[in-house]
């Protein structure tokens, strides 16, 4: 293992690339073990327009690497190489790309992107640092480039700051001209002036420093992937690749429907703008200062905005204030407020790019798949984020959610076969021959929990169909207290103290602890699985999933390590899960019920938790129209068509009746 002192003296003595001469064709030719390399683009984005900054300035659709950095050893250096798009350099750095050496690359999954939508072509093993970052070091939160060398190689952790100052230059630069080079769809610099417009020097250095830290990371890190952490790097690395393939699909999205949508909200934005104005002094703006001083202009009290300390314009705090009690006036202000950030995220954040993008791409819209969250280690999407897609008028009409309005099957003959289109958290949303299927894991976090705690009569009941908190609160003879048992279950995995769970059961503390004592007494097991955790923390630092991925909890914080290994395993089983359907979704399916089948048996089935008698629950939803409309799907018990079912059958309170053989049962007697 290097140390830092080790490192720097090893980045002072790089040697530097910069031009295509005699010495660096025979560097470049010579044969390679292992390349880092890292792509420098005119944006981030796919599918959007950006710029790319030359002699002739054009219009990309795409982002498009201006340069490529290399990074490779020779004799006792490392050479650092930066080449710059349209010159000799930049063709013999894809002449090497395009060679079968191993690549080393930090987030690989975008420049392999970058590289395919550009007709370059890159071979050989593909391993990615960020991955492995993410795997070895659990516990960091931000694994970019920057924060990863701060603590690898403090002495170079600065390089980006000169170019980050440089940027915001040009930005005020570029802002001000109002020429031809302003592109038609956007006015604000932010959006497209790009690493491309800053000087080769400066840009190229970054990058060559980008690409050294990315060596010294694989340097570091490969040994614990190609060893103990093996399983788990290959599994990640083969999502990866599928999480491309799903970005590049897309999602069907109507435009038609996205501009009605936007014409009725626009005016609304604009008429509680309209409120706000009228209700604050005369210099309002929608800053937080001046929302502060408008609020409190209008009686609400400086501690009534204050959380942790600090005066602040969260929904929380506002609400909480509304609840203590404000002036009427002030109320209003809150409520119009909330209402037109609310309003605002779902036209800018949502509507209005995914609108316009799908206008361009002809009715395709595309999110990027970040394959391991943070938070939860699971796929998350962002750009926008469509996991979490804001309701509108929660009051007024119902939950409507006209962003998911938006999403429909794609009915042309392209769109014929199957394939995922989006996967996050425990969903697969998968699109077939003008139908949308969403297959998501049932209670996946109890099972896995109980599971861990070897509460296997309740893993059988979670198999049997049960609602697991319904089961406990029965088992409990309280059968009308499943509320309060889901809220003990979620807090005992999630961690959470005896005063969040108390408030958010709306009883006392004492209340609270009195329920707890109770919980523990009846579920013996509980409380014996905290604790081997905890002591499996004091032996070994860690405490460790069944995919053997390790989590390292501080022990001082023992309460949170059941968390780590519910989530961390579930995160770990749905991805196998993933990889699993796409496998099956290569062959050919014509039997939509069989097809529906196989892919509950893919997502639910995993080797590591079936080894331990644990398999998933999959419920499956269809839609022909759009995603705010998927329905629960079953077949008809007689001749087995597709049916979907509204809330009233899925109750019981209405039967089932089959369209084709005309055949009437209720939901609940199916088999
Ligand atoms: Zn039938």
């Amino acid at each position: 293992m290097s140390k830092y002192s080790d490192i720097l003296l090893q980045y002072k003595q790089t040697k530097r690339i910069w031009k295509y001469d005699k010495e660096s064709r025979l560097l470049l030719r010579r044969k390679k073990d292992v390349v880092a390399w890292d792509t420098e683009t005119t944006g981030l984005l796919f599918h959007r327009p950006s710029i790319l900054f030359d002699d002739n300035h054009r219009v990309v659709q795409n982002p498009f690497p201006f340069g490529i950095s290399l990074c490779f050893p020779h004799k006792n250096n490392l050479v650092l190489v930066w080449g710059r798009w349209n010159t000799d350099l930049y063709k013999a750095c894809l002449e090497l790309l395009a060679k079968n050496s191993m690549k080393v690359a930090h987030n690989s999954k975008y420049d392999l992107r970058v590289c395919k939508t550009n007709g370059i072509e890159v071979n050989g093993t593909q391993l990615c640092t960020l991955t492995m970052s993410r795997i070895y070091w659990d516990r960091r939160k931000s694994h970019s480039l920057q924060a990863l060398s701060e603590f690898i190689c403090p002495g170079i952790s600065d390089w980006e700051v000169d170019l980050k100052k440089e940027l915001t230059k040009l930005r005020r630069q570029w802002g001000k001209r109002k020429d031809e080079w302003n592109p038609a769809w956007t006015d604000d610099p932010k959006e497209y002036v790009n690493y491309s417009f800053l000087p080769n020097e400066m840009i190229g250095n970054y990058s060559q420093t980008d690409v050294f830290v990315g060596w010294q990371l694989f340097q570091k890190l490969s040994p614990y992937m190609a060893d103990e952490y093996g399983d788990i790097f290959d599994r990640e690395m083969a999502v990866t690749h599928v999480v491309t393939k799903i970005e590049e699909a897309g999602m069907g999205f109507d435009a038609k429907r996205g501009r009605a949508e936007l014409k009725v909200l626009l005016p609304k934005i604009k008429l509680k703008r309209r409120i706000l104005d009228e209700l604050s002094p005369p210099d309002f703006t929608l800053g937080p200062k001046k929302i502060l001083e408008a609020l409190k202009f209008l009686g609400v009290k400086s501690k009534q905005l204050k959380a942790k300390g600090k005066e602040t314009t969260s929904v929380d705090v506002l609400n909480q204030a509304v609840r203590d009690g404000v002036p009427k006036r002030a109320e209003r202000f809150i409520k119009v407020l909330l209402d037109f950030r609310a309003y605002s995220k779902i036209a800018n954040t949502y509507l209005k790019p995914l609108t316009e993008q799908a206008e361009r791409t002809g009715g395709t819209v595309y999110t990027t798949i970040n394959p391991t969250d943070s938070r939860t280690g699971r796929p998350a999407s962002r750009d926008p984020n469509l996991l979490n897609i804001p309701n509108q008028d929660v009051k007024q009409r119902g939950r409507q959610n006209h962003v998911r309005e938006c999403f429909v099957p794609r009915k042309s003959r392209r769109y014929k076969n199957m394939k995922i289109i989006l996967p996050v958290y425990d969903e697969l949303q998968i699109e077939w021959n003008g139908a949308i299927y969403y297959f998501d894991i049932s209670q996946q976090e109890f099972a896995m929990f109980f599971s861990y705690a070897g509460a296997d009569d309740l893993v059988r009941a979670y198999l049997d169909g049960a609602d697991l908190h319904q089961h406990m609160a029965d088992l409990l003879g309280r059968p009308d207290k499943r509320k309060i048992i889901k809220n003990q279950n979620f807090g005992v995995i999630y961690g959470l103290g005896i005063r969040v769970m108390a408030a958010s059961q709306n009883i006392s503390i004492e209340q609270a602890k009195e329920e707890m004592k109770i919980y523990y007494n009846e579920f013996p097991f509980i409380g014996e699985l905290q604790r081997r955790l905890k002591d499996e923390l004091r032996l070994y630092g860690y405490v460790t999933d069944y995919f053997g991925r390790r989590y390292h909890v501080p022990y001082g914080q023992a309460y949170k390590a059941a968390n780590a290994i519910v989530q961390g395993g579930c995160a770990q089983a749905f991805k196998q899960g993933l990889l699993q359907t796409d496998e099956l979704l290569t062959k050919k399916h014509k039997n939509e019920k069989r097809f529906c089948e196989s892919v509950i048996k893919a997502m639910g089935e995993v080797k590591e938790t079936m080894d331990v008698g644990l398999k998933f629950r999959v419920d499956v939803k269809r839609t022909t129209t759009n995603w705010a409309d998927k329905k629960t799907l079953i077949w008809c018990p007689n001749c087995k068509l597709g049916i979907q079912i509204n809330k009233e059958q899925e109750k019981d309170e209405k039967p089932v009746r089959c369209s084709r053989c005309k055949k009437e049962w209720f939901f609940s007697e199916r088999n």
